[in-house]
């Protein structure tokens, strides 16, 4: 597959100016499938795109973007490359000496694949690159692309999801024609039977050429009089249909993973069906936060449970189970606020391994509030049984002070005669921001 795609290149080259391709258009194995040839098409015409390169180097790209493009018509269509491994690039490159009697007309094929090269004659100036050339016919129609809102529970176990669907599908009567069996399309006068026009756009200071889809025949061409239409369609060759379609989300699946539907999408005459592409997005859990594999939950628990230690569940798994600890391992261990418990093996599973990352319980520790009333007595008793507090502070005069037990530190530096707000809406000037740490 290497040599071929090496081939296809160099004959492109042949055709055109001086080609700057270096080395293989798409980079692929002798095995390569369907998918893969599609895949290195993408990967290639991504990296070869002429809007990612700088305006010097546009020309060139351009040319090999085109390279790529060809390569990939010829390698993924099967017919192309039936041909192509049968009587090589001669099959395309106007030499029309490659045995095909009877075979599809090259004119046919290379006017298709290369904007109206058929001729061969003048290879000069290449007019088939030119702006008037009839551009290539997608291969394959649009892929539909969705979102798709999976709980996190849905990603730690995996998922099938069942759902109606209604898509274009080629007309059964007329086989995608459009017209009656015996009714034959009159061309289009408006485009010439080319399905398409040349316009001018400004763009900026550029007078730049392009071609829009006629829109009279809707870029057919041509197209099949009232009367000759077919019965089913109406002439728009397809018709809709309503299907049960099936999707699986793996397990350990995140935020941004594609679930792919291929062949889904809207059928479109003389076209292979595109995919329909799920983008996963994870919604929101009540309890875990996702980071990668790991996962991260709070651990509450009482200021009694603190310092005393327990032995519970403390959180429920995304798969239903009761994760319990026993706390402390060692008598007289004690739990401070945001202390981090780490579980390991208990965050999400990975995709296509046996293998999960990691839980981290951080420790929130719930105080007593109001409804605690002690008597004197407890109170006491908790003084005697509970560490002593450090020794007294020396000072010279001491001022005993009134306070307010429920102040906000949001209102902290508000009094800044420098008009610096709130301490948590500097942009980044340090100003408030040491403030915040005297
Ligand atoms: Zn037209
Ligand atoms: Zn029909």
């Amino acid at each position: 597959m290497r040599n071929r795609l090496l081939h296809v290149a160099n004959s492109i080259q042949q055709w055109t100016k001086p080609l700057k391709l270096t080395s293989t258009v798409l980079s692929l194995g002798h095995d390569a499938s369907k998918e893969d040839i599609r895949k290195a098409y993408r990967k290639a015409a991504l990296s070869s795109h002429p809007d990612k390169v700088p305006e010097a180097e546009r020309e060139t790209a351009e040319i090999k973007f085109k390279a790529v493009q060809q390569a990939y018509d010829i390698l993924y269509d099967e017919d192309k490359r039936h041909l192509y491994d049968t009587h090589g690039m001669s099959a395309f490159d106007g030499s029309g000496n490659a045995g095909m009697g009877g075979g599809p007309d090259l004119d046919d094929i290379l006017a298709q694949m290369f904007g109206g090269m058929g001729g061969m004659g003048g290879m000069g100036d290449m007019p088939g690159f030119g702006p008037g050339g009839r551009p290539n016919k997608p291969r394959k129609s649009p892929n539909e692309e969705t979102k798709y809102e999976v709980t996190l529970e849905d990603l730690y176990k995996g998922k099938t999801v069942k759902f109606a669907s209604t898509k274009n599908v080629i007309c059964g009567l007329c086989n995608g024609r459009g017209g009656k069996e015996k009714a034959t399309a009159k061309e289009c006068s408006s485009c010439e039977g080319r399905g398409q026009k040349t316009v001018l756009t400004r763009l900026g200071p550029m007078l730049t050429q392009s071609t829009v889809p006629c829109t009279v025949c809707e870029g057919q061409g041509k197209f099949f009089s009232p009367k000759d239409k077919c019965k089913k369609c109406k002439g728009k060759k397809v018709t809709e249909e309503r299907k049960m379609l099936e999707i699986y989300i793996p397990r350990g699946a995140k935020e941004g993973d594609r679930v792919t539907l291929e062949g889904e999408a809207d059928q479109v005459p003389d076209q292979e069906p595109g995919d329909i592409i799920f983008h996963l997005e994870e919604v929101e859990h009540p309890v875990f936060r996702r980071a990668g594999p790991d996962l991260t939950a709070d651990l509450q628990v009482t200021l009694a449970e603190a310092l005393a230690g327990f032995s519970r569940v403390v959180v429920k798994h995304l798969d239903g189970r009761g994760i319990e600890i026993t706390h402390p391992r060692t008598p007289g261990e004690v739990l401070s606020p945001g202390q981090v418990l780490k579980i390991p093996g208990e965050g999400m599973p990975h995709k296509r391994s046996d293998a999960q990352g990691d839980l981290y319980l951080v420790v929130d520790i719930k105080f007593p509030d109001e409804t605690w009333a002690p008597s004197p007595a407890v109170l006491e008793k908790l003084k005697e049984i509970l560490p002593k507090p450090e020794p007294p502070i020396e000072a010279e005069t001491v001022d005993e002070v009134d306070y307010e037990s429920n102040a906000d530190i949001e209102e902290f530096g508000q009094g800044d005669p420098r008009g610096g707000g709130g301490w948590d809406e500097e942009d980044g000037e340090g100003e408030t921001a040491q403030c915040a740490t005297q």
